[in-house]
């Protein structure tokens, strides 16, 4: 069969992605089938079928020319849907020999300005409960990437594919990487707040959990910058690390769990068992530690009406349609006044009632 190569990219205008893609062909093509999801109209403009020649008609000449002005590409467009595309890049993330994750900011190719990763420092005196509320407020930074890359990036790991992936950077786009990657290096496991006498002080910035998967970045085969996209320089290092990868053996792993298992299963990060009853397991960001199970917000409302009325994260302010609602037991506990614990999906803030 076919090699497959799967490329995962930000979702930009669909001509200016089917540029990328018919670049990223030029390399590609020595090693089997380029794969990637569609985004609009790509294959209008990248031809795929080498049938359709419009010149033939007008003789053999024209039609050799066409053939040589607009190659026909061996290039695999998949649709999906917001509900299916993660379940679509898990199965296709398994069947590629190799992936390339072209890492760029989220709206166009250029250089865009972003507000500084850094932390408002600040010390706020807690007197009273509600003062806590006010001191674990803090703003939350992105690295400027699309958050579905991001995701697709953390099921390279969960797949055990990190090996066989290439990641393209812009060069004007690698600091910006960077200054993310090392708070995220910093800030693994503790908060961005800390309590001190009388108070609580915030002391480091904080990413979205999201971007968290920079880290995996560490783990890949290769990471590659690069001035000129499809450039002389992009292209040899692309061969190069596209050569590697197809030598070595291929990465061989359990594919991750998609969709609402029956019933409570071992899962990350600690492959305790979860019972995960409403979320889909490949749309959760951050998975709890230790054993639980998952309530819906009605259940909350039903436990603990006064939280579900004011259910917004107190850390990033996102509602609670971003937040992961469980029990640490093996099946709800719906007495009104149970224990209930929140774990914001976007920024990773944790409390309990
Ligand atoms: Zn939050």
């Amino acid at each position: 069969m076919e090699a497959r190569i799967l490329l995962l990219r930000p979702f930009w205008e669909s001509a200016i992605t089917a540029e990328y893609i018919r670049r990223v062909h030029g390399y590609t093509r020595y090693f089997g089938r380029l794969v990637a999801i569609r985004n609009g109209d790509e294959p209008l403009h990248v031809r795929l079928d080498p049938t359709l020649n419009p010149w033939r008609s007008r003789g053999a000449l024209a039609g050799w020319l066409y053939d040589r002005l607009n190659p026909s590409l061996n290039v695999e467009f998949l649709s999906a849907t917001d509900e299916t595309w993660q379940a679509k890049v898990i199965e296709q993330i398994g069947l590629a020999r190799a992936v390339i994750l072209h890492l760029a900011p989220r709206q166009t190719p250029d250089t865009q300005a972003f507000p500084d990763i850094r932390v408002e420092r600040r010390f706020v005196p807690i007197q009273k409960p509600e003062d806590f509320d006010e001191a674990v407020r803090t703003d939350v930074h992105e690295a400027g990437t699309g958050q579905g890359l991001l995701r697709e990036l953390d099921y390279c790991r969960q797949a055990g594919a990190l090996a066989k992936t290439i990641v393209l950077v812009p060069d004007h786009f690698m600091p910006r990487i960077q200054a993310a990657l090392s708070v995220v290096n910093m800030g693994h496991g503790i908060d961005a707040f800390e309590l001190v006498d009388g108070g609580v002080r915030t002391f480091l910035p904080k990413v979205s959990t999201l971007d968290h998967a920079l880290a995996n970045l560490q783990q890949v085969w290769s990471v590659i910058p690069y001035r000129r996209f499809g450039g002389p320089v992009f292209g040899g290092r692309l061969l190069r690390a596209l050569n590697d990868v197809f030598a070595a053996p291929p990465a061989q792993s359990a594919p991750p769990c998609v969709g609402i298992p029956p019933e409570p299963i071992p899962l990350p990060p600690d492959g305790k068992l979860k019972h995960i009853r409403f979320t889909p397991v490949e749309r959760l960001t951050k998975i709890p530690v230790g054993r639980l199970v998952e309530l819906s917000f009605e259940e909350v409302a039903q436990i603990q009406p006064e939280w579900a009325a004011d259910p917004n994260c107190p850390s990033c302010g996102s509602g609670p349609e971003r937040i992961f609602w469980y029990q640490k037991e093996a099946s709800p506990d719906l007495t009104p006044g149970a224990t209930i614990v929140m774990l914001c999906q976007y920024c990773g803030y944790k409390d309990w009632r």
